[in-house]
């Protein structure tokens, strides 16, 4: 059973004010609070097992170690992963997706061409154009339309036996569009491309099988998923990552050292050059436990409740446009209100201890689209509650209130 009050005091910050006032925090999309279990877990690496891992031979080290190899194997499991070597440990989605593009240089030649969705996140947009500048390849774009969903027919029209690679995101963290992927992967491996789908804002809400999808990439960040920042998961198919050349050179990522030659360590090491996020790693093993035991379909139906709820209360305002009114969606709401800059009302909000993101989230390309310099967004986590929404419109009247 879902009991909010249960879940809401797992997590210490909920109960902090901002201003005077009980904080509302509705800015999940950007980063996710943490539970006790998972601070419990970070306190206690530093309590008991800090040091080293795969190299000492002293106790702390192969706990250390161990706890470590038991976070990649619950992070396999999570995605129904076939093997834990296809499990890089990187620092999060945007350090994920730089590896794979690096390492498509030497993969690539002039006239290749990459497709990218209209809706991408600049982490999944840039990074290709800067191989495309290294390689002569050519970035194009699969549009979409008004509602925030990608337009299909364009997208196979665009794809041919020039295409190398795609690009999407499962989910748009400035829209919530949920993305037909399993559509998207099967046609492009029709014509021999591969697929990098961009998972770090449908983690949260989608427990996504990753064998079943067949993807060839797919990338999250911990702390979208109630884990820490700076720690994060590149999955890749075995066969991709014997093929890309490392991203960084160091220790822990090699076989041998001499100043005439270097070999690589094996999968997944060779993609882990340096000391990682050790304590990080751990913490995200631990998040992801705490997700599933409350359990990924009890969380997308309440959240689905709840943007339901949201959207309702908010379209009640006059003057109030939502962005993103695709069919499938998850609990982000991006929205404006006639005449009045999303800056000002984010600020406003804030002064009564709602938290927002106002601004282009890191996908300007969809604010052009739009014909706007960007949105407020309001986007729900399961820790979340009708009465906030509640909290969040009577805010947002105000606001409008105040300014028009
Ligand atoms: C948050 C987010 C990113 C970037 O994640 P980082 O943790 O900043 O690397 C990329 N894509 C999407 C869809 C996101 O929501």
């Amino acid at each position: 059973m879902f009991d909010i009050t249960k879940i809401r005091a797992d997590f210490p910050i909920l109960k902090r004010e901002v201003n005077g006032k009980p904080l509302v925090y509705l800015d999940n999309a950007a980063t996710s609070q943490t539970p006790q279990q998972v601070i419990d877990v970070i306190v206690d690496y530093y309590h008991r097992l800090n040091a080293n891992i795969h190299r000492g031979v002293h106790t702390l080290s192969q706990e250390a170690t161990d706890a470590y190899e038991q976070a990649r194997i619950k992070i396999q499991k999570h995605f129904n992963i076939a093997k834990p070597q296809e499990v890089i440990l990187t620092s999060g989605t945007t350090h994920s997706i730089n590896l794979v593009a690096n390492g498509f240089s030497s993969l690539l030649k002039e006239g290749d061409e990459l497709l990218v969705s209209a809706m991408e996140h600049h982490s999944n947009i840039v990074p290709w154009q800067m191989l495309c500048e290294r390689t002569g390849s050519v970035l194009k774009v699969i549009p979409m339309n008004a509602n925030g969903e990608l337009v299909m027919e364009d997208f196979h029209s665009l794809l041919s036996e020039k295409t190398r690679l795609v690009f999407c995101n499962h989910v748009s963290n400035a829209l919530g569009t949920i993305n037909p992927i399993e559509a998207i992967i099967s046609a492009s491996h029709e014509v021999g491309a591969a697929v990098l789908v961009d998972g770090a804002q449908a983690s949260p809400h989608i427990k996504a099988d990753l064998q079943a999808l067949d993807v060839d990439f797919y990338t999250i960040s911990a702390h979208k998923v109630c884990g820490p920042t700076g720690v994060g998961m590149l999955y890749g198919k075995e066969a991709w990552l014997k093929k890309l050349p490392p991203y960084q050179g160091g220790g822990e990522m090699i076989a041998e050292v001499t100043f005439d030659k270097t070999t690589y360590a094996d999968l997944p090491h060779k993609f882990e050059a340096g000391t990682p996020n050790i304590c990080g790693g751990i913490a995200f093993g631990a998040a992801l436990d705490y997700m599933n035991s409350i359990g990924f379909e009890t969380i997308s139906s309440y959240e689905a409740e709840l943007l339901a709820y949201a959207t309702e209360e908010l379209l009640k305002i006059e003057g109030l446009k939502i962005y993103g009114t695709a069919a499938n969606k998850t609990s982000v709401i991006s929205f404006n209100i006639d005449g009045i800059h999303p800056y000002d009302i984010g600020t406003i909000l804030d002064k009564l201890g709602i938290a927002v993101r106002t601004g282009h989230h890191c996908a300007q390309p969809i604010m052009d689209f739009y014909k706007i310099p960007g949105t407020v967004r309001a986007s729900f986590s399961f820790y979340n509650t009708k009465e906030e929404v509640d909290v969040l419109v009577a805010g947002v009247e105000r606001a409008k209130n105040m300014l028009l």
